[in-house]
C-alpha cells in the first residue's frame, strides 16, 4: 500500500453553541488540515495520485470555508451538522473529499482527514472498512 498526505490551512471563525466556556464566543483559528489518501496501484509516472491533483481538489473545498463564519455556513448552520468543532469539520471534509475522489478510475481512497485548531489540538475522522 502507498499513502499520500497533504497539508493545507484556512482561516475561519466559529463559536460553539450551547457550550459553557470561552469557545461559546465568536473567535477564529487558522485551521490546519491534513488529508491522507491510500491505494495499491501507482500510475505510469510512479504516482499514487499527482500531489497537484490532491491539492487542487482539496483547495476547492477549503476555499468555501476560508474567511467565513463557519456557524453561518449551510453544513453547520441551524446545528445541521452539529457545532463546527475540529471533529465535525474533519468529518465534513472527509465526506466532501471522499465524494470528490470517488470519480477516479484507480483504487485510491481518502482514508483520513485531520483538522487542527492549534498545533496542540487536533481531531481526525476516518471510516472503518
Ligand atoms: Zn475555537
Amino acid at each position: 500500500m502507498y499513502e499520500l498526505m497533504i497539508r493545507t490551512n484556512f482561516a475561519a471563525a466559529h463559536s460553539l453553541r450551547d457550550y459553557n466556556g470561552p469557545c461559546a464566543r465568536l473567535h477564529g483559528h487558522t485551521w490546519q488540515v491534513e488529508v491522507v489518501l491510500t491505494g495499491r496501484q501507482l500510475d505510469s509516472y510512479g504516482m499514487l495520485v499527482d500531489f497537484r491533483e490532491l491539492k487542487s481538489r482539496t483547495k476547492k473545498i477549503i476555499e468555501e470555508l476560508d474567511h467565513q463564519d463557519l456557524n453561518a455556513l449551510e453544513p453547520f448552520a441551524h446545528n445541521n451538522g452539529g457545532n463546527p468543532t475540529a471533529e465535525n469539520l474533519s468529518r465534513y471534509l472527509f465526506e466532501r473529499l471522499k465524494a470528490k475522489f470517488s470519480s477516479l478510475q484507480r483504487e485510491v481512497k481518502i482514508t483520513l482527514v485531520r483538522v487542527c485548531e492549534s498545533p496542540e489540538a487536533c481531531a481526525a475522522y476516518w471510516e472503518e472498512d
